[in-house]
């Protein structure tokens, strides 16, 4: 979903501190986790095997984008809370289905967001706190969606893999290495700064791929970043 720089965000630096994301992953070793997740497999817990920009279906839709010089440090994954056909400016670039066919599309001019953005300024306001230097992106889907039943517009592989081949063609372009301090899913940022969950005012985008009966947890959400880390990468190696 989007956000802008908020009143609150004003102190939040861009950056995510290592010490939270240590804890989180140190937590991934206690049988507690393990008991949480027991009878679902760990999402993309091998490494995927390399992928090739040039073959994705999207590859010439890519290739289209504005894309200028200039500072951008960060990429943030969104679902759009929407449905499937529905862009929003308050992304840069958005993939989605339009009669039945993968898309993407640019929504936003990204030097709005290639400096440091004040409210008196226009810019994509994805993701709070975090929009200055930052292009966000999003799989246009998740329509009424909970963490047990993804409702009409569901994620899908198609479309979630479409949003990461996308975010490895903007990071190579402006040399982004993938990393859990640069390339953030929402609902890491939501649990770094602790507006992580299912309210009106929390974010958990990207947390869970598929619908689950069991409570959505931060360690989760951090888990199924890593994941997708992983895959974003396998499209640069
Ligand atoms: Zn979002």
């Amino acid at each position: 979903m989007d956000e802008p720089d908020g009143a609150q965000a004003s102190s939040v630096t861009a950056v995510m501190p290592a010490s939270r994301l240590g804890t989180a992953a140190s937590s991934r070793g206690s049988g507690l986790f393990f008991v949480a997740r027991a009878g679902r497999p760990r999402p993309g817990a091998q490494v995927p095997a390399a992928l090739h920009l040039s073959d994705h279906p999207l590859t010439q839709a890519f290739a289209a984008f504005d894309l200028p010089d200039g500072r951008i440090d960060k990429v943030y994954l969104h679902w759009s809370a929407g449905p499937y056909d529905r862009p929003s400016s308050a992304y840069h670039f958005v993939v989605g289905f339009r009669t039945g066919l993968l898309f993407a599309e640019q929504t936003h001019d990204v030097r709005e967001n290639m400096r440091q953005v004040t409210p008196d300024v226009a810019y994509a306001a994805h993701t709070r706190g975090r929009n200055s230097y930052a292009i966000g992106v999003s799989a246009l889907s998740m329509l009424d969606a909970t963490p047990h039943d993804f409702g009409p517009a569901p994620l899908t592989p198609e479309l979630l893999d479409a949003l990461l081949a996308m975010t490895a063609f903007i990071c190579r372009r402006y040399g982004i290495t993938v990393h859990p301090q640069n390339v953030l899913t929402h609902a890491e940022c939501a649990v770094v700064e602790n507006y992580f969950g299912l309210l009106p005012q929390q974010r958990w985008d990207l947390s869970r791929l598929d619908p689950a009966a069991e409570p959505l947890t931060e360690a989760e959400a951090l888990d199924t970043g890593e994941a997708l880390r992983r895959r974003i990468s396998a499209y640069l190696r």
